[in-house]
C-alpha cells in the first residue's frame, strides 16, 4: 500500500477513506541514514504499517527481510541525506503518504471553509476534488498544473515556487488588458537567477542572463512586477518606468534585499542603458500584514495585484470597480487563499 500503483486509480474520497489510518511519519525506532547501507536494510529500519499485497510491497518485504503481517513504518532520521535511487520503493511511499497528509489538511480546510466562509465554492471545490486522483492535473492558460499543487494553498501552508510562478503566469493573463496596464510579469526563475548573478561574474554565461526580455521594449509597458525569495520569506517588486522607481512590499515589512534591489537595477542598466538607470529609487510597495506568518506567499501576490488596481492620478476607472477590489482587498488570508484556489484551478469563479 501506499506505494505509486495501489495509488493508481484511486480518487481521493476513497484515499480519504483510508487515510483515517495513515501511519505516522515517524516510528519508535531511530535509524541514522547516513549510515545506512541499503542492501543491508535492518528490520527495526522499517514500521510500515498496513503492509500490502501488491507485488511491490512484495519486494519491500524483501528487503527488509520481514513477514507480510507486519505493521511497519520507517523512521527517517536524516531523510534529506538518502538518494532517491537507494530506496525506491520506499521513496514512493513517503511520496504518496506525503501527499495524503496534504490532502488530508486541504480536505479539513475545504470542509471548515464551507462551515465559516465561502461556504458555496469551497463546498463546491471540496466536492469536485473527492473525484480526483493524485494524477490528476489542470490544464491552465496553456499550462499543466498537477492537483496536488493546489493543495499548497491550504491555511498554514508556504506558497512554493511553483505555485508563485504559476500565480505570475496567471497574472500574466489576468492584467493583459488591464487599463493601468501594460504591465511585464517577470518570472520568478529569471529573478531568482539574477539574484545568482549578483556579484558572480563567472556565471554571465548562465542562460538567463542580464538579456531576459531583450525582445521587449521595456518602454511599452508602465510596469513590471515579480516576487522575490528571502530565504523563509515572500517579497514583492514592482518597477515603474514612468515614474522611475523600484517598490518593495511585503507582509513582514522587512527591508528591501539589497541582492534583490541590485539585480533589478542592473537589469534596467543593462536594457535602458546607464543614464536612465541612475533616476530610479527605492520606494515602498504597499502590503497588508496578516497576524499569521504563512501567508506571505499570498500577501505578496496581493500586493502585486493591489498596486496594479491602483489608480494613477486622473484616472478614469469608475468608483464601483475601484470598490469592487476594496472588497477583494479587505479579505482574510484564509479568504484570499480561497480566491486563488478559485482564480487559478479555474474551478468556479469567486470575487
Ligand atoms: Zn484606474
Amino acid at each position: 500500500m501506499f506505494s505509486k500503483r495501489w495509488c493508481d486509480g484511486k480518487s481521493f474520497k476513497q484515499l480519504l477513506d483510508f487515510s483515517a489510518n495513515l501511519p505516522g511519519l515517524v516510528s519508535k525506532f531511530s535509524v541514522d541514514l547516513k549510515r545506512f547501507n541499503p542492501a543491508k536494510v535492518p528490520a527495526e529500519f522499517c514500521s510500515l504499517r498496513y503492509m500490502p499485497s501488491t507485488d511491490d510491497m512484495a519486494k519491500v518485504h524483501h528487503q527488509l527481510g520481514v513477514k507480510p503481517d507486519h505493521y511497519l513504518w520507517v523512521n527517517f532520521k536524516n531523510y534529506y541525506s538518502v538518494h532517491r535511487n537507494d530506496l525506491p520503493m520506499l521513496w514512493q511511499i513517503v511520496d504518496t503518504v506525503s501527499k495524503l497528509r496534504e490532502l488530508q489538511g486541504m480536505n479539513g480546510w475545504l470542509r471548515n471553509m464551507g462551515n465559516e466562509h465561502d461556504a458555496k465554492f469551497a463546498t463546491h471545490w471540496r466536492s469536485q476534488m473527492l473525484k480526483f486522483t493524485l494524477d490528476s492535473a489542470f490544464i491552465r492558460f496553456g499550462q499543466k498544473v498537477q492537483v496536488t499543487e493546489f493543495f499548497k494553498l491550504r491555511d498554514g501552508t508556504w506558497l512554493n515556487d511553483g505555485n508563485l510562478e504559476f500565480i505570475l503566469h496567471f497574472f500574466r493573463q489576468e492584467y493583459k488588458g488591464h487599463v493601468h496596464g501594460p504591465h511585464l510579469f517577470i518570472p520568478l526563475f529569471v529573478m531568482n537567477n539574477w539574484i545568482r548573478l549578483v556579484g558572480n561574474p563567472d556565471l554571465e554565461s548562465y542562460t538567463i542572463n542580464w538579456n531576459w526580455g531583450i525582445d521587449i521594449d521595456l518602454r511599452e509597458y508602465k510596469k513590471a512586477y515579480t516576487i522575490v525569495h528571502m530565504g523563509d520569506h515572500w517579497g514583492a517588486i514592482a518597477i515603474d518606468f514612468e515614474n522611475r522607481t523600484i517598490a518593495f512590499g511585503d507582509s513582514m515589512y522587512r527591508p528591501a534585499p539589497p541582492v534583490a534591489i541590485t539585480a533589478v537595477t542592473r537589469w534596467i542598466r543593462e536594457r535602458l542603458g546607464h543614464q536612465e538607470a541612475q533616476h530610479y529609487s527605492l520606494v515602498r510597495l504597499a502590503a497588508k500584514r496578516p497576524k499569521d506568518g504563512a501567508s506571505c506567499g499570498v500577501i505578496a501576490a496581493l500586493a502585486i495585484e493591489n498596486d496594479i488596481h491602483t489608480c494613477p492620478p486622473e484616472c478614469s476607472c469608475s468608483e464601483s470597480a475601484n470598490k469592487a477590489w476594496e472588497k477583494v482587498h479587505s479579505k482574510s488570508p484564509n479568504e484570499l487563499r480561497v480566491r486563488y484556489l478559485s482564480l487559478l484551478s479555474g474551478l468556479s469563479e469567486v470575487c
